[in-house]
């Protein structure tokens, strides 16, 4: 993706109010991002706990979404698979994150939810992490493949949290 300033980053969120995204804490190092690498940035907030964000390029423009993690976390002994990155991961490295609708619908409460990489790591997990089962293939044409398919998943959660 190409390189975002703070400014962009903060109005680029659609579902949170200009106050929320004004009071965001961006990700450590946020200034030496390697965006060219990236098809999304996503971070928990540093200072506050449980809320994450995701933005992405639609159009050429960011777009972003501010999402709540889940108090509970599922056991390390469980297996678990983020819904976005697809990699497979243990119980407690996954987290259950919900947004609230943008509009007049996430003012009356209405939200949706996936279970994402409980670190938003997603962007950096295709490049580094190749699932067991792809292993025999071409690594780079394997890397290509699981960047597109967290960008297209990652848009569709967009499209569910911006469907009016
Ligand atoms: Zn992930």
């Amino acid at each position: 993706m190409k390189p975002l300033t703070e400014q962009q980053v903060r109005r680029s969120l659609v579902n949170c109010s200009r106050g929320e995204a004004e009071g965001l804490t961006l990700p450590r190092g946020f200034e030496a991002t390697e965006w060219a690498g990236l098809e999304l940035l996503g971070w928990r907030d540093p200072k506050a706990p449980l809320r994450g964000y995701l933005v992405l390029p639609v159009d050429d423009a960011p777009v972003g979404i501010a999402l709540r993690a889940a108090e509970t976390r599922m056991s390390s002994r469980t297996p678990a698979m983020c819904l976005l990155c697809q990699t497979p991961r243990s119980g407690d490295a996954v987290s259950l994150f919900t947004a609230r609708r943008s509009g007049a619908a996430g003012r009356n409460g209405d939200t949706v939810g996936t279970y994402i990489c409980a670190d938003l790591g997603c962007a950096h997990r295709v490049r580094t992490e190749i699932p067991p089962w792809l292993r025999d293939r071409n690594p780079a044409e394997v890397v290509v493949e699981l960047a597109a398919g967290l960008r297209d998943r990652a848009l569709a959660f967009l499209d569910s949290v911006r469907r009016s």
